[in-house]
């Protein structure tokens, strides 16, 4: 026997197992245990925003723009839909509304449909509970079991999504094919009580579309002729590429009608913003015997890295850049420390820049590029791309710093082959060999009396100072003074390229 006072129990008390025990417990509100999973939604999120409650963990950058939109969609009872490109979370924050349901909800025990006890759908449980009466068993569903979440292509079916008539259940049974309880439900029956996520909408055939929309407004569906009458309880939820729902014909008109609110999304803003989600959601903080760490201005480089890229010409504005491009350039950028690490055998490593040249396999395949781009190539266009960024962490820390001393010691005929597994020793032995250079890693946040710091932080220097075209740089990082060779192919604006052989 339940001891419980409200319908969500605390802890350790009984919950009622029976639909009578659920009609006894002392306060039972029946209108509060039957509201609608929107109004459950709302009612929780008012309270989540009364308590001053972070609504969407773990999702930065949208706490002025997306999130307060998104509030106001649910307090609206709105279906809605996410519009954005790909890795700007939306699939996140859709699977982020689980937060705002109940704990658990009572449903008839076995139904398919997570029937309300107190307002069954289904033939089955409406015939049971008149039956069975209070002794229909009840069954308590969390709230992570109420999110189902589809990706729509091309090929998703009628069957899938709504439902089919099963011939096995119906020859059985014996039954008219009409008859309900032949049906094998799809994937939004299934999710009655919850929350039903489409990703990609535009991709879902019409046919299908047309389905959604008959539930969403009528609460009823013709499976192969069959009218089916199935007012279902459920928020529904999209997501899209903006471009893809725009274009004509791609979502029915009465669908688009009946989605309450369209919200965009958008890569983050500021340098910072994306470094406090690549540095969230990138695995660094590894169980390794050898510590790695990666300086805060080549977290930097690896963000300028997205940003120069979204920003790219060359690269396909339509399908955006993710942030998992920067997420997996970080992890990258790790294991290739890591990596030098087991090889050298010291137990600390810096990662370096030359780490980020390492992490090419990471861009490469992440950037659609346009036309021009395809020519180049996407390893030429990744090495551009990681140029530039070093060009500009570089000019954000030391416009005003005069390198002419460093500048001149290449030129007076120094050169510096950095090899690739030296060790942290004899790296900083070479790159303090150079004038003045050790002088300023203290701007990249440096200890100069650190070695492996102030060693990447040298070589970050030099690579900004090729950035710039101050001095000359040769893919296997050898650097030496910049002595353009005019070569009769070599492009206005391209780095000074020695006739050697690329690697990595
Ligand atoms: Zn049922």
């Amino acid at each position: 026997m339940t001891t419980g006072t409200s319908l969500h129990p605390a802890g350790g008390r009984a919950r009622p197992a029976t639909f009578g025990e659920l009609r006894r417990i002392p306060d039972f509100d029946a209108r509060a245990a039957s509201r609608s999973v929107k109004d459950e939604i709302r009612g929780n999120l008012l309270r989540a925003i009364e308590r001053g409650e972070t609504l969407f963990p773990g999702v930065q950058g949208y706490e002025d723009t997306v999130i307060p939109q998104i509030v106001n969609a649910l307090l609206s009872r709105h279906n809605f839909i996410l519009l954005g490109l790909r890795g700007q979370a939306k699939s996140r924050i859709l699977r982020g509304l689980i937060n705002l349901l109940d704990t658990e909800i009572p449903v008839v025990a076995g139904c398919e449909i997570n029937d309300d006890p107190l307002k069954p759908l289904c033939r089955a449980c409406r015939e049971r509970i008149a039956s069975e009466g209070d002794n229909t068993p009840i069954a308590w569903m969390p709230r992570d079991l109420r999110y189902v979440e589809k990706l729509a292509t091309p090929d998703v079916t009628i069957a899938d999504i709504i439902g089919d008539v099963d011939p096995i259940r119906a020859a059985r049974g014996g039954r008219d094919l009409s008859d309900e309880l032949t049906i094998h439900y799809g994937l939004l029956p299934r999710a009655n009580r919850g929350i039903f996520a489409i990703n990609e909408l535009p991709d879902l055939a019409g046919k299908i579309q047309v389905g959604l929309f008959n539930i969403m407004q009528e609460g009823d569906i013709q499976i192969k002729g069959y009218p089916l009458r199935l007012p279902l309880d459920v928020l529904l939820v999209f997501s899209a590429n903006p471009e893809d729902y725009t274009a004509r014909g791609k979502i029915i008109t009465p669908l688009k009608d009946r989605i309450g609110s369209e919200i965009r999304t958008h890569y983050p803003t500021t340098l910072e913003e994306g470094v406090a989600i690549t540095t969230q959601e990138a695995w660094t903080g590894r169980d390794s015997a050898y510590r790695v760490e990666v300086p805060d201005y080549l977290r930097e480089l690896v963000e300028e890295i997205a940003f120069h890229a979204r920003d790219d010409k060359r690269v396909d504005k339509r399908s955006g850049v993710s942030q998992r491009l920067p997420i997996s350039v970080l992890e990258s950028v790790v294991s290739s420390a890591e990596q030098r690490a087991a090889r050298t055998g010291e137990k600390l490593t810096v990662a370096r820049v030359a780490d980020v040249y390492s992490a090419l396999p990471s861009i490469t395949g992440k950037l659609e590029l346009e036309y021009e781009g395809e020519l180049k190539g996407a390893d030429t266009i990744a090495r551009e791309l990681i140029r530039t960024a070093s060009g500009r962490i570089f000019s954000k820390r030391f416009s005003d710093v005069n390198f002419q001393p460093v500048i001149q010691w290449f030129e007076l005929g120094g050169e510096l082959k950095l090899a690739e597994l030296a060790g942290t020793a004899d790296r900083y032995k070479q790159l303090a060999n150079i004038k003045d250079l050790m002088e300023h890693v203290d701007r990249l946040g440096a200890d100069k009396k650190e070695q492996a710091h102030a060693a990447a932080a040298a070589e970050m220097i030099l690579e900004g100072l090729w950035a710039h075209r101050r001095i000359g740089r040769s893919e296997e990082r050898g650097f030496y003074a910049d002595k353009p060779k005019p070569q009769p192919d070599s492009r206005e604006g391209g780095p000074p390229r020695p006739p050697r052989r690329s690697y990595n």
